[in-house]
């Protein structure tokens, strides 16, 4: 066994702690947003004076709209800013899921907005004059978050690339927040107030601060600095990628969980990607990544040389089985490079000598898509209750389950496990949802169910 070394393992907030914070987290932005609701009451503009009725109703709600839009594009901020003390409450994956669902919110918001404005006022278009540039802001800002939404919804569709997409989706969001402020502050006399002209530059400074936090990121993490010690195969299609560090001691980090990183090397470009660490945190010396090799990026990764540099922004994400209790019985479903999770936490578990029943069922194309396939026999030997059902979906003429993990596969696999088991999800989306939803229906614990994206 190997020497288990604590410091290696971050501190975990009990499930009790994680419910406080993140309740007074959510209480945070709920003020804030109830707050600016009650600024139009409270400072009203000049405009609502001369309305009555029904128009001075569409007007305020209109005003509220606009409001409430703007507290949302700053959490929206907020939640995309990977802030680590909000990834240790919900997990970064979960705030990313928040971050889509807010921008569609948003954008509802920001259509909803000129159209009561508008009606209350029976105008239809804005004359082309230059005293109405502060509603041109507005239509601008309209028009930039609807694009934002739909390229990043529909990203993929689009054919946008990621690397190209990424960098203008960054871009658009710090002109968005310009675009808000120069249109909040200067659209009507309610912020020429001081207390409302004070919380709204108070707002605009803190998103400055968030983003320049965020622009400064990669000096912050040149003290997280290592070099590439070994780029070895790990099956068709897939290497394994050995990092050291140079500074003493090792970032601290779950089994499960992922970084960000970054490579300095003039044969692999410097875009910032998202992997788990396969490695355990008290087994080995350095990071260990296991790539599946097939993309343009990830395809360069065979030109890595020792002593090219990566840099490090994590470790980030609460999939993982510390924070559970340690007599919890353990399923985890796997589609292809979607074991890495689970590889962290199995070898984490052979360095414990953890003896609890684990049940992994991993799902390839063919025998050759399975990764470090000998590792994965041994830890079948060294883990007693480790139980490996390997399920193809690609080879007919192989021996084994075949075929894709419809219920009537899961319910008979996973025939003599607890319904009460934490079950860890983690592989292709379509994949993902399907298990969950068959999981669900088989009586497993939805709460129990944990689920990794491998897209952000
Ligand atoms: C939390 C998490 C953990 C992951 N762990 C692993 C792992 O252990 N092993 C592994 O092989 N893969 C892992 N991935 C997936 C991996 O990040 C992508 O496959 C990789 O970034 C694709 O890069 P590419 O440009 O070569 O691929 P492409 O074929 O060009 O892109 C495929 C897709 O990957 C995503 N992607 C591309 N570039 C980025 C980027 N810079 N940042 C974020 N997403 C991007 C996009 O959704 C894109 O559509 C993980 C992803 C996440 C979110």
């Amino acid at each position: 066994m190997q020497p288990i070394s604590p410091e290696h393992v971050p501190k975990i907030l009990s499930p009790r702690l994680r419910l406080l914070f993140g309740s007074l987290i959510v209480l945070l932005p709920l003020i804030v947003i109830a707050g600016a609701i009650s600024i139009p009451f409270n400072f009203e503009s000049s405009s609502i004076l001369y309305k009555f009725g029904l128009d001075r109703q569409l007007l305020l709600a209109g005003q509220v709209m606009g409001l409430v839009a703007g507290c949302l594009l700053l959490l929206q901020i907020t939640l995309g800013a990977r802030l680590k003390c909000l990834d240790r409450v919900f997990g970064l994956n979960r705030l990313f899921k928040y971050h889509r669902f807010n921008g569609f919110i948003i954008a509802g918001l920001v259509i909803i907005h000129p159209i009561a404005i508008f009606i209350s006022d029976d105008r239809i278009f804005i004359p082309l004059q230059w005293r109405y540039w502060p509603e041109f802001v507005g239509l601008f800002l309209m028009v930039l978050i609807g694009l934002m939404v739909i390229t990043s919804h529909w990203r993929i569709g689009l054919r946008l690339a990621f690397h190209r997409w990424w960098p203008i989706h960054r871009a658009a969001a710090i002109l968005a927040v310009f675009a808000f402020g120069f249109h909040v502050l200067s659209v009507n006399d309610t912020f020429e107030q001081k207390l409302p002209r004070i919380l709204a530059i108070g707002a605009l400074v803190l998103c400055g601060l968030i983003f320049l936090w965020i622009r400064t990121r990669r000096l912050r993490n040149k003290r997280k600095s290592f070099r590439v010690a070994a780029v070895e195969p790990a099956g068709a299609d897939a290497l394994c990628l050995k990092i050291v560090s140079d500074v003493h001691h090792m970032p601290a980090y779950l089994p499960g969980q992922f970084s960000f990183i970054t490579l300095t090397s003039t044969r692999v470009s410097s875009e910032e990607h998202p992997f788990t660490i396969a490695s355990s945190p008290t087994g080995s010396a350095g990071l260990e990544f296991v790539v599946r090799t097939t993309g343009d990026w990830t395809g360069q990764l065979k030109n890595l040389q020792p002593q090219d540099r990566v840099f490090i922004d994590g470790p980030f994400g609460l999939f993982s089985h510390l924070l559970l209790s340690e007599q919890k019985e353990i399923i985890m479903i796997a589609g292809g490079i979607g074991v890495t999770p689970m590889l962290s936490m199995l070898r984490y578990m052979a360095d414990h000598n953890d003896q609890r029943k684990i049940t992994l069922i991993w799902s390839n194309q063919t025998p050759n898509n399975i990764i470090l396939p000998h590792e994965f026999k041994n830890l079948a030997g060294l883990l007693k209750g480790l139980r490996i059902v390997h399920v193809l979906t690609r080879a007919p003429e192989c021996s084994g389950e075949q075929g894709h993990l419809d219920r009537p596969k899961l319910k008979r696999l996973l025939s003599n496990c607890s319904r009460s088991s934490a079950v860890f999800v983690c592989g292709p989306a379509q994949m993902m949802q399907d298990v969950y939803s068959r999981l669900v229906s088989l009586g497993f614990q939805r709460q129990m169910i944990f689920m990794e994206r491998f897209s952000l």
